[in-house]
């Protein structure tokens, strides 16, 4: 019998779950060697019993809790999507902008029937076996972090700063272009995707491990930039969560 999958969301935007449908014929080959059970963009509810759920989006309201330890019943290992899921992401924003105010500025008198609440790490509320970082994730960090845990292998990271790999791809220092960046602790992985574009790194990968603080502090002497300069950035995707 092939593995037992299925894809949990939560609250936010289910772009992860679109980049996995996007896989498109990769994603065929998966299916020659998982069976996915439960999907909601593409298929119903089943409540059967997993070998592995993958779960996006933050978790801000106590029916939510109820359903993500539900899902964690259910699986023999659970695998966060998505900065939603692994740092609370975006969603924080919620919080920062005064989550009353910000949904009446957006919808109005419509908003009366949403229900706000803390936007929390899947990790908070229950463990989790893994994590596949990004806003959204990597199609193909996906497929080889699937790959592992079918294998039963770790389902490691890139264990360097995304500096490394703007410095492989020859991009230019963000930071040399007067733009704080967060590259010099974010985990790398993604290539350096938002500087090859022209942005700036924002974080959405989470911290690497041990990020070395002393050295970004020079970073940022360096270009005559203070600490507080980042700590905007570092609310982006909860950065805070991290450094925990
Ligand atoms: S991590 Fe980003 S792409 Fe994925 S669900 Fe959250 S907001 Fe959407
Ligand atoms: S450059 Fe930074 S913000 Fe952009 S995808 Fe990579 S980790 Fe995320």
């Amino acid at each position: 019998m092939k593995p037992r999958v299925g894809f949990f969301d939560f609250t936010g935007c289910e772009g992860c779950q679109l980049t996995i449908l996007n896989l498109a014929e990769k994603l065929l080959d998966v299916l020659d060697l998982v069976e996915v059970v439960e999907f909601r963009e593409v298929q119903g509810h089943c409540n059967e019993d997993l070998d592995i759920a993958f779960v996006e989006g933050s978790i801000c309201r106590l029916d939510e809790e109820k359903r993500l330890r539900m899902i964690r019943t259910r699986s023999k290992k659970l695998i966060t999507l998505g900065a939603c899921a692994d740092l609370a992401g975006i969603n924080i924003a919620h919080e920062e902008a005064g989550g009353a105010e910000l949904a009446m500025a957006v919808y109005g008198s419509d908003s009366k029937h949403l229900q706000g609440g803390q936007a929390r790490p899947v990790s908070v509320i229950v463990p989790i076996d893994g994590r596949i970082p990004g806003c959204p994730v990597d199609g193909q960090e996906f497929l080889s972090i699937l790959h592992a845990l079918l294998l039963d292998r770790p389902t490691n990271l890139p264990a360097f700063s995304l500096c490394v790999e703007c410095k492989l791809a020859e991009l230019p220092c963000t930071f040399e272009q007067g733009i704080v960046c967060l590259g010099p602790v974010v985990r790398a992985g993604c290539n350096a995707l938002c500087i090859e574009g022209g942005d700036r790194c924002r974080g959405c990968r989470g911290l690497v491990d041990n990020p070395r603080e002393s050295s970004y502090h020079r970073v940022l002497e360096t270009f005559n930039r203070s600490v507080d300069d980042i700590l905007e950035e570092y609310r982006t995707y909860n950065l805070r969560i991290d450094e925990e």
